[in-house]
This record gives C-alpha cells, sequence and structure tokens, in this order.
C-alpha cells in the first residue's frame, strides 16, 4: 500500500475557460496556466506520481515547454497512469478538497467525480470531490485564486 498527496494553486482571470477535473464549468474567469490550469487534475496527478514516487507533473511536462501550452490536462493524469500500469499498482481510491471562492460547486461535485472516475479509470466509489470555500480569507477567499489537495492511496497488483 502507498500513499500520495498533491497541491496545488492556480490564480483566476477573466475570460478564461474554468476547467475542474475536466469538466468545463461556466464562470467568467477560469484559471490561468501554461496548460488549461485544471487545478483539481494537477494535484490529483501529483498524488499519484507522489504516491509512485515518481516526482511530479513539472518534471515530466516543463512549463517552459511550448508543446504543453494549453494542453489538456488529462494528458498529465494519463502519463501518471502509464508509469502506474507499468509499475503494477493500481488505485485504491482518491479524496480531493478543493478551496474556491465562486461560482457555487456543489451543483457540479457529482460531474466531476463522474470525470475524475472516467479519467482514472477507476469506479465513482473510489473518488471523493469535497468543496469548500475560504470563508474570505487570503487570494482564494478573495476570489483571485482556487487551490486543490488531494490524496490518492495505491495497492500493488
Ligand atoms: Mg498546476
Amino acid at each position: 500500500m502507498r500513499v500520495g498527496i498533491g497541491y496545488d494553486i492556480h490564480r483566476l482571470k477573466a475570460g478564461r475557460k474554468l476547467i475542474l477535473g475536466g469538466v468545463l464549468i461556466p464562470f467568467a474567469k477560469g484559471l490561468m496556466g501554461h496548460s488549461d490550469g485544471d487545478v483539481l487534475l494537477h494535484a490529483l496527478t501529483d498524488a499519484v506520481l507522489g504516491a509512485l514516487g515518481a516526482g511530479d507533473i513539472g518534471d515530466h511536462f516543463s512549463d517552459k515547454d511550448p508543446r504543453w501550452k494549453g494542453a489538456d490536462s488529462r494528458m498529465f493524469a494519463e502519463m501518471a497512469l502509464s508509469i502506474l500500469k507499468k509499475r503494477r499498482f493500481r488505485i485504491v481510491n482518491m479524496d480531493v478538497v478543493l478551496l474556491a471562492e465562486k461560482p457555487k460547486l456543489t451543483l457540479y461535485k457529482q460531474k466531476i467525480r463522474a470525470s475524475v472516475a472516467k479519467i482514472f479509470n477507476v469506479p465513482s466509489s473510489s473518488v471523493s470531490i469535497k468543496v469548500k470555500t475560504n470563508e474570505g480569507l487570503d487570494a482564494v477567499g478573495k476570489g483571485q485564486a482556487m487551490a486543490c489537495y488531494a490524496v490518492v492511496s495505491l495497492r500493488k497488483g
């Protein structure tokens, strides 16, 4: 049994698409980044890589590399999954805490859960998505950014 943790934060910018866990969410702002800015998939992918002892997204995909500009973050998850398969591990469960002041994401939790389950090829019952505000505090609370924590456990075989 192995456990990994992932964390990420991205700034919000007007006019960008907001994509969380591969789901397009209607909102006036989206997450900035070299890729599509999917903070939730980045935290989850880093948690998988962490559990494998395989570095982080930045080690595999440089944010200076023009090839990954505007990249669909599902590609990062697929890279982590290919390492996982090579090493003969499987995902037991994934637990996510997403911090976002706005929009109200409660309505999208099940959709994000289903999307994450599909991306990582696990049943929805193995995925937990929690959304919280930051109670108006700090950059996340002021609506300038979204942050995400993720924990993933793996089992051999
Ligand atoms: Mg990121």
